[in-house]
């Protein structure tokens, strides 16, 4: 059972023993100044019970009077008369001024030690004068009359000795006064000494008893002090609301309750008095576990047994918990007084564990499940799908951009954003499972026993489209993108782990395959997830053994098709794979958060060999927005300018729309230090990425660089590229910027790009990336660089070997088809052939097909058919391989040409 501070105090100063006052002390405890305030106010109660005596005092001074009055008027001598009535005079009047100093002292508090002290002279000069009336009368009377004399003092000592027993002072002065004056008036040697013992002996007794009355006084007051401070600690514990006090008697009803447990019950305290704890608690809605403890409580009050931290649900309409201790009480022959205990309630404690525990459970923020919590959920619906033999599957959702918008708008915004795509999420996964948060912008949703690939689908587009529709967030306009990883669980053949593992690999499948898509789950994919972790260890270590190198893009004044820039482009010979495309190993700098190291390298190499080329001829460097939100990016590019000695309007930083997803004051900060440096500013890939043309106005660029999917066969009349490029460069020109087409490759697109304006080209058509010294070469030869490609854009080809037959100029001659598209053909011929023939072509085993030749080289030509073929009536062909691994792409991007010249 668990003491209370109180009780323990309060059992302290019962069993401590306390000092005894000394004799001196004893003796002279009245009239000498007080040590403590406790002893001060013995003092005073001391005085406060001499209240009486003047009036006993002078009682029998005038009993005294009246019968020696009676007594010597008998004997006729006025003398005596006057002299005995004059001491019996002032010994009242004394009497009366101790009567009137103590009435007095009532009011006006006066210090104990000066009232014991003129109490102890008016008490002595009592004496005296009764003394000396004694005396007087002893002188008229006969020796045979000494016996009478013998009665008054007699009668005067007992007196004396019987108002000031209490006071050993006051004693001390009546018997001092007596002894003297015995010995003085002649009396009797025997009667003095016996008065004098007398005396002693009452001093003695008076001594002893304040010795007495001054400990147990000293211990009241010991006590009195700690069952206030008792007391105090009750009123303290139960004005704390921490807990309250009980007591029963011993029938089991309620003897006291504190007035914190009534106002449980909207009652005074006293209206519980006399009922049954047990009427106090409820079992009715009780849990099983309240249900066992309310029985313990029962069985320990009917036991008589300690109980402590009992946990009960009062019987009242409000759900409040009670923790209950009670110890019984047995006076000291055994018997059963009943209980006292303590009360605490554990409603709001109960409240913050639930709290705690849905915290445990529920992401805080977005009020979601969140990762603990749809761990179980998973599990739970991997289980009951085992059960059914139904499937169930995991969606992996991560926000695109997201990490943009909080590092440069804050966390607030950021936090505020969250909140908006979870109600997204929510709203649009509906009943079809359940949405969590797992932490930062990952999302996750578990949908048991859905496995239907269409439903899926239809579910994950719908996720992507409603996530990535603009927010309005603290009057930022905010735009983000989401990616969806999808792993299927089959019934009772899959883990959540593995599950989770799989969508995870999906996930990571759809950001590489450019984000704001969905992926369903595929073997291959945990070969290409332990290649990419493979790389990114590469990577690390690449820097250091000098794998990374920059190449050198030439970019072409279309009118002129002279040289007026580069544009540095960063490659990684990988020991063993080979040339890695920076489309691959760039987004994993960019995750790894190697691409700060990565962009100064480039940046350094880039002007360190402009520093070689003509002045005029300008480097263009790849920014990076994680690189543009750095808040050293000014300082690292400046200090790089002036390292090489550059002039600073040489450098063209390309930045691409990802910096402006969180459009902030951060962001036109950056723009400006950059500019105050002097450099140029160009927008990349323009077109590809976000909806808002607004940052035009305000973001001080310099050029726009036209993406290549616009550019790329613009001048197929199947799309309207053509449309989209013109709009593009009036855009720019009414904003004063420059314009580069990126990508271009066939002559048809140089041409069409010149035509509609486009100051600048970059393209294969004028030169690959290429080494630094071939670009030194390049850049510091005077002549224009000549444009070097095919005519036009092909259809998707099929490589072939197919002889055919053909008339040109009248001869029918032998032909061989090289590749075949819906639209064309490469064919190899001896005979030369001008371009705008139109030809009949008979291929040997297909059939005739009629086209007119667009170019014509040494030994081949091209040919456009007039009616789009059906590559069907070829015979089939074994479906295109894409090679496996990371350098697929690259080898995809650099084998991407044209047929035809
Ligand atoms: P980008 O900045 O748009 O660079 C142009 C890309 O288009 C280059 O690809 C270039 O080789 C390619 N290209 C140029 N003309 C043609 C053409 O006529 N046909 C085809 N098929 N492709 C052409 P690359 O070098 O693979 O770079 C890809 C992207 O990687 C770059 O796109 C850029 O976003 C990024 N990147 C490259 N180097 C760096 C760098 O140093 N830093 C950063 N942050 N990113 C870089
Ligand atoms: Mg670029
Ligand atoms: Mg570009």
């Amino acid at each position: 059972m668990r003491r209370t501070r109180f009780e323990g105090a309060a059992r302290t100063a019962l069993i401590a023993p306390l000092p005894q006052a000394t004799l001196r002390e004893a003796l002279l405890f009245d009239i000498r100044s007080s040590d403590s305030d406790g002893d001060d106010l013995i003092a005073r109660q001391r005085l406060a019970s001499l209240r009486h005596v003047p009036l006993l005092l002078a009682l029998t001074h005038l009993m005294g009077l009246a019968a020696v009055v009676i007594f010597v008027a008998s004997r006729g001598s006025p003398m005596s008369i006057a002299t005995v009535i004059g001491g019996l005079a002032l010994a009242v009047a004394s009497d009366a001024g101790a009567w009137v100093l103590l009435r007095y002292n009532d009011r006006a508090d006066l210090d104990p030690k000066s009232v014991a002290l003129a109490l102890c002279a008016l008490v002595g000069t009592g004496c005296a004068a009764w003394t000396l009336a004694c005396h007087a009368i002893s002188l008229d009377l006969a020796t045979s009359e000494s016996g009478l004399l013998t009665l008054i003092v007699g009668v005067g000592v007992a007196a004396a000795a019987i108002v000031s027993v209490t006071s050993p002072p006051m004693l001390i002065i009546c018997g001092g006064t007596f002894c003297i004056a015995s010995l003085s008036f002649g009396l009797d040697p025997v009667l003095a000494a016996a008065v004098l013992v007398m005396a002693l002996l009452v001093i003695a007794y008076s001594t002893a008893m304040t010795r007495t009355v001054l400990a147990e006084s000293r211990k009241r007051q010991q006590l009195d002090h700690d069952a206030r401070k008792a007391l105090c600690f009750v009123e303290e514990f139960e004005n704390s609301g921490r807990g309250w006090f009980w007591e029963t008697n011993n029938q089991g009803l309620l003897s006291y309750v504190s007035q914190q447990l009534a106002d449980d019950f909207n009652c005074h305290a006293d209206q519980l008095i006399g009922r049954l704890l047990g009427d106090l608690v409820s079992i009715d809605q009780a849990g099983d576990e309240l249900i066992r403890e309310e029985r313990t409580l029962g069985f320990h009050l009917s036991a008589r047994f300690p109980f402590s931290d009992v946990v009960v649900r009062a019987a009242s309409s409000a759900d409040i918990h009670w923790s209950l201790s009670g110890n019984p009480l047995f006076d000291d022959r055994g018997r059963f007084l009943g209980f006292r205990g303590i009360g605490t309630d554990l409603t709001e404690q109960r409240r913050s564990e639930q709290e705690i525990s849905r915290l445990a459970r529920f992401d805080s923020l977005t009020g979601l499940p969140n990762r603990a919590m749809m761990h179980q959920t998973l599990d739970e619906a991997l289980r009951n799908a085992a059960r059914r033999q139904k499937g169930c599957t995991l969606f992996l959702i991560d926000l695109d951009r997201f990490k943009n918008v909080n590092d440069t708008l804050g966390h607030p915004v950021g936090d505020a954003l969250l909140r908006q795509v979870a109600q997204r999420l929510v709203s649009v996964m509906g009943d079809h499972g359940q949405i969590g948060r797992l932490g930062g912008d990952e999302f996750k949703a578990v949908l048991p026993g859905t496995v239907e690939t269409g439903l899926l689908e239809s579910l994950a587009r719908t996720l992507i489209e409603q996530v990535s529709r603009p927010y309005l967030i603290e009057d930022h306009r905010v735009t983000i993108g989401a990616s969806v990883g999808i792993a299927i669980g089959d019934p009772g053949r899959c883990s959540a782990d593995s599950l989770v593992r799989n969508a995870d690999l999906a996930l990571y499948a759809a950001k590489a395959a450019g984000r704001g898509r969905h992926m369903f789950f595929d073997a291959s994919m945990h070969s290409e997830a332990s290649d990419r972790r493979v790389l990114e260890c590469d990577l690390r270590q690449a820097l250091e053994r000098g794998e990374l190198w920059v190449a050198f893009q030439p970019i072409v004044r279309a009118a002129s098709e002279e040289v007026s820039g580069f544009e540095a482009l960063v490659r990684w010979n990988h020991p063993t794979r080979g040339l890695v495309s920076p489309e691959i190993f760039i987004p994993i700098a960019e995750e790894c958060g190697l691409i700060g190291k990565i962009g100064e390298f480039v940046l350094n190499e880039a002007l360190a060999e402009a520093a070689h080329w003509p002045d005029q001829v300008r480097i263009a460097v790849n920014l990076s927005p994680i690189q543009f939100n750095d808040p050293a990016i000014s300082d690292i590019v400046a200090a790089a300018l002036g390292q090489h000695v550059v002039r600073a309007e040489r450098l063209e930083l390309e930045i691409t729309e990802g910096v402006f997803l969180a459009d902030s004051d951060e962001t036109d900060q950056t723009f400006a230090r950059l500019k105050a440096l002097g450099v140029r500013l160009a927008l990349d890939d323009f077109g590809t990425g976000y909806s808002s043309l607004g940052y035009l106005k305000k973001a001080p660029f310099d050029k726009i660089k036209i993406d290549q999917s616009f550019v790329r066969g613009a001048a197929s009349s199947s799309n309207r590229n053509a449309a989209i490029i013109r709009a593009i460069v009036t855009l720019a020109e009414s904003l004063d910027m420059d314009t580069t087409a990126e990508g271009v490759e066939t002559h048809d697109d140089l041409h069409l790009i010149r035509d509609l304006g486009v100051s600048q080209v970059q393209g294969y058509i004028f030169g690959r990336p290429m080494v630094a010294a071939d670009a030194r070469e390049l850049a510091c030869s005077v002549a224009a660089i000549e444009a070097d490609g095919f005519q036009s854009v092909r259809e998707p080809r099929q490589r072939l070997m197919r002889r055919a037959i053909v008339a040109i100029d009248g001869d029918t001659i032998e032909i061989r088809l090289r590749n075949i598209s819906a639209l064309g053909a490469l064919i190899e011929s001896d005979r030369p052939v001008a371009p705008g023939t139109t030809l009949a072509i008979d291929i040997v085993g297909v059939g005739p097909v009629i086209g007119t030749v667009r170019w014509a080289q040494a030994g081949k030509f091209g040919i456009q058919f007039n009616d789009p073929f059906d590559l069907g009536r070829m015979a089939p062909r074994p479906e295109k391989k894409v090679e496996p691994g990371v350098t697929s792409a690259w080898h995809v991007n650099q084998g991407r040409t044209s047929v035809g010249r």
